[in-house]
């Protein structure tokens, strides 16, 4: 099978080349890979931001039919679509595990980092963690869901926003376009974008945001909402800056809930007595487990949410992490495998 590798050499992060796929083993099924979208964590694996992991397959948004299924394997069947998601697999024992927390085990494995992962023409899988993707679903859109549109609909559940309160979100890009569109339609939440990008802006606008705001032209943006709304009941920071997670901190109103979700490398100014006297609570929130994927999925589904996505050749995969790295991108790229 062709597969994007992270390279061992300097000249570039991936190679696309011919991998062997090896027999399956309990639990475990083979998937028919028809797309993977390409995400900002892939370039931080195949840089070893997070370690340096040559050789492995690269893809956490994956989507494919099922090909073959272990013997053991019951909650899986051949010709079922799944998807193959960063949270590839937990332990099952621990208290996270057992309490609705998966995605904080400890021993938990990410597809395309420590396990092979989906930019590849098959993948194997673990059955039990593998989500089906429903009926109606465009499998191509679906691969969104399975990383951005899955983390932000946690974040906003980790918010707890309310019909009719006031979020705001910091970043309007991949995540944050998501992010109002479940906010907006699925928790019926009034939206304040906040970007330094008109065009993100415009399209935020389009896909439901009531106020935006570009924190590049605009100074003290915190102030501006604190202003026109009395501040926002919670916030969410899908934004790489700094700025933008002391601004949400600034921008909510007493009891408020700032969730985390940028990985932005450096420490944000939380101050102490606001905390204190405001009641503000600042949670870090990541991706989400296979029942919010479920849930995420359905939205999609009922067309209530709708990623932007953009098909490419899996060759292209270089120059794709290059469009990243210069931030032209728009919506999310996909690659096709039968392209
Ligand atoms: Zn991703
Ligand atoms: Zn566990």
């Amino acid at each position: 099978m062709r597969a994007a590798v992270v390279s061992s050499s300097k000249d570039k992060l991936i190679d696309v080349k011919e991998m062997p796929v090896r027999a399956l083993e309990s639990g475990e099924a083979l998937v028919d890979v028809e797309y993977c979208g390409v995400c900002h964590t892939d370039l931080h694996v195949a840089k070893g931001d997070f370690g340096a992991v040559p050789g492995r397959v690269i893809g956490h948004e994956g989507v494919g039919v099922v090909k073959e299924i272990a013997a053991d394997v019951t909650s899986l069947k051949v010709g079922d679509r799944v998807s193959i998601a960063w949270f590839f697999e937990g332990c099952g024992t621990c208290e996270y595990c057992v309490t609705g927390r998966e995605t904080f085990c400890r021993s938990a494995k990410n597809a395309g980092f420590s396990v092979d992962g989906a930019m590849a023409e098959q993948c194997i899988v673990a059955a039990d963690y593998a989500v089906k993707v429903p009926e109606g679903l465009d499998p191509q859109q679906a691969t969104s869901i399975t990383c951005a549109g899955v983390t932000t609909y946690k974040a906003i559940k980790v918010a707890a926003v309310n019909p009719g309160e006031w979020m705001v979100i910091f970043g309007a890009g991949g995540l944050g376009n998501l992010a109002i569109q479940y906010a907006k339609r699925v928790f019926n939440a009034k939206v304040i974008a906040v970007d330094v990008n008109d065009d993100k802006l415009e399209l935020a606008k389009e896909v439901g945001a009531d106020l935006i705001y570009n924190a590049a032209k605009l100074d003290n943006v915190d102030q501006l909402i604190q202003k026109e709304v009395g501040g926002a009941h919670s916030a969410v920071v899908t934004a790489v800056s700094k700025a933008a997670f002391n601004q949400a901190v600034n921008s909510v109103r007493p009891t408020a809930k700032v969730v985390n979700v940028g990985l932005p490398p450096e420490k944000m100014d939380l101050d102490i007595i606001k905390s204190v006297l405001d009641g503000i609570e600042v949670i870090g929130s990541l991706v989400g487990t296979r029942k919010d994927l479920e849930e995420a999925f359905m939205f999609g589904a009922e067309g209530i949410v709708v990623p932007i996505v953009q098909p490419r050749k899996l060759e292209e995969i270089n120059e794709i992490f290059q469009e990243m790295e210069d931030g032209t991108i728009q919506g999310r790229m996909v690659i096709d495998m039968s392209l």
